[in-house]
């Protein structure tokens, strides 16, 4: 438990009382006050332990700040290895723009060169080519830029 320097409002007597979190917040709202040890009046809290770095200080276990520190530590350390998860996921399954195996700048790029080339069928015939099938690509390509 932190120590507290207080301070008699009545007679001024100073003195250092212990209390935990909880009744130091109660004090501190005023809804619980501590008496004065000599005339019995209102005590008032010197300092706020707020500006105080008492809880730098680390126990055995690691004090309230390390922990934190600690916690920060490893959310930082698991979102750059999710981070880089992701990237090898989006990486692997990635397509490239390509028409016909001919890479393209961009899946737009493909479909014009899908558009400017038809298709030869079996008797030689030369049919336009469905290009419909690049839109999925070119709106995906367009919103993730
Ligand atoms: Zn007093």
């Amino acid at each position: 438990m932190p120590t507290y320097s207080t301070r008699c409002e009545g007679c001024g007597n100073a003195a250092e009382v212990r209390l935990s979190f909880v009744n130091y917040e109660s004090v501190k709202l005023g809804v619980k006050s501590l008496e004065c040890s000599s005339c019995q009046g209102k005590v008032a809290l010197e300092f706020n332990p707020g500006e105080v770095n008492f809880v730098m200080k680390d126990g055995e276990s690691g004090g309230w700040t390390s922990k934190a520190g600690k916690e920060n530590a490893y959310r930082a350390r698991r979102s750059k290895i999710m981070a880089q998860k992701t990237k090898d996921h989006v990486f692997k399954t990635k397509l490239v723009p390509n028409f016909d195996g001919q890479q393209t700048e961009n899946w737009r790029e493909a479909q014009e060169h899908a558009r400017a080339t038809p298709h030869v069928d079996s008797e030689g015939r030369a049919v336009a080519r469905d290009v419909s099938t690049y839109a999925p690509l070119i709106k995906q390509e367009q919103s993730s830029t």
